[in-house]
């Protein structure tokens, strides 16, 4: 592929580029007849080469960093970044057979996001540059991952600013609507084809495992946004009385076939989390585990995530025996962990309640945060004791 044209940086924010950091904003660049979406070199003020990467006039971010070294990006350049990617994930996670194998811009790779699970792929295309470089990035990962198929999920809000419509369906190979992974000893399936983001929370994994740990038989648990029942049956086996809870009928419907392929007991329950808090009648919990969705796409939804972390605080605080805990999941990159746990603290002192901090959990390590793009850490889990 041969590049359409080159992007000028203005003085000064080349130390960005040099210092890792991925995205060019606008107003911070300028391209003469470069199209949007195509493969552009970025120079500094006097014209030297900083990277190779895509440009899109239509994004906030205009231009999106593939590489700092003046080499092809072809296909064997996709190739490499595959393996390096494999390579960064070896012996780092045990327990399973499904990781996010590439975590776009923290792997070298913007605007693409790959889970295997087992021996299929799920994809996401996140930017108009990597959709027009299918054809480049798809075989190399076939062949650097070996993998039987994959599957395309690019169903996400953020597409739309790249000038992208929703996309899902089959990429290559073949792959089957509901796969079995494994994590822990546990069977979950995982709707490829139709669950949520790319099927599974692969990103709570690390999160799972800390309360599975701390679980003791006979407690209980209320998981409020519990999907497939990940969170919940990781604490059934631990030996908990669980209760999962979730709006999406599907969702609770795979949960229940969860439970049952594993031989657990669990009740899933299709309600409104929010309102089923304010009408519950099973507790006292000595867990309350909430992971809602990203509420917080853009700056301007902050207020109404930390509302909604509010209003989960304050309202699972009155459920909680003495010294329960509360697991308070924030997936948003908009609302960071000094302002997640300011939030929680805020509840509690409406409900005039002690609140113990007792640790934090971030996304699992095959979704690597880079510490020098912060847009790279996401989630952040706030584990309370009240
Ligand atoms: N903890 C889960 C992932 C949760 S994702 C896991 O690790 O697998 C967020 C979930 O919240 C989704 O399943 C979505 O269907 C659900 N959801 C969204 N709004 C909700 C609401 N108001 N009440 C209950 N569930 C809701």
């Amino acid at each position: 592929m041969t590049a359409t044209g080159v992007v000028h940086l203005k003085k000064g924010k080349e130390r960005k580029v040099r210092n890792f950091y991925p995205w060019i904003q606008r107003g911070e660049c300028r391209a003469e007849g470069v199209e949007d979406g195509a493969l552009a070199q970025l120079v500094d003020h006097e014209g030297k080469f900083l990277a190779w990467g895509h440009y899109n006039a239509k994004s906030r971010f205009h231009f999106r960093v593939l590489s700092t070294a003046n080499e092809p990006i072809d296909e064997a350049f996709f190739h490499r970044r595959f393996r390096e990617a494999l390579a960064r994930r070896e012996g780092l996670i045990e327990g399973t057979d499904s990781l996010r194998i590439v975590h776009g811009e923290a792997d070298g790779l913007p605007g693409l996001i790959v889970d295997r699970y087992d021996r299929w792929l799920v994809v996401q295309v996140r930017s108009l540059g990597m959709e027009g470089m299918k054809a480049l990035w798809l075989p190399a990962l076939m062949a650097a991952t070996g993998a039987e198929g994959a599957y395309e999920r690019s169903e996400m809000a953020g597409r739309e600013e790249e000038g992208l419509g929703p996309q899902a369906g089959l990429l290559a190979g073949a792959v089957p609507p509901e796969v079995t992974m494994h994590e822990d000893g546990l069977k979950f399936l995982v709707p490829l084809h139709t669950g949520l983001k790319t099927g599974f929370y692969l990103d709570q994994r690390n999160t799972r495992r800390a309360l599975a740990a701390r679980i003791r038989p006979g407690q209980k648990v209320f998981d409020g946004f519990c999907y497939t029942g990940s969170f919940a049956l990781h604490a059934a086996r631990a030996g908990a009385t669980v209760y999962g809870i979730d709006i999406n009928r599907d969702a609770i419907e795979v949960a229940r076939r969860n439970a049952a392929v594993n031989g657990l007991e669990a009740v899933f329950v299709e309600a409104n989390a929010f309102e089923y808090l304010t009408t519950d009648a099973l507790g006292p919990y000595d867990w309350i585990v909430l992971d809602p969705p990203a509420i917080a796409k853009t700056e301007s939804k902050r207020d109404s995530l930390k509302w909604a972390i509010w209003r989960l605080v304050h309202e699972a605080l009155p459920l909680l025996k003495p010294g329960g805990r509360i697991v308070v999941c924030n997936c948003s990159y908009q609302l960071n962990l000094n302002e997640t746990i300011e939030v929680c603290r805020l509840a509690a002192s409406d409900r005039a309640r002690p609140i113990y901090l007792e640790g934090v959990t971030l996304q699992d390590l095959d979704h690597p945060a880079l510490a020098q793009f912060p847009e790279s850490l996401y989630l952040k889990c706030v584990w309370l004791r009240g």
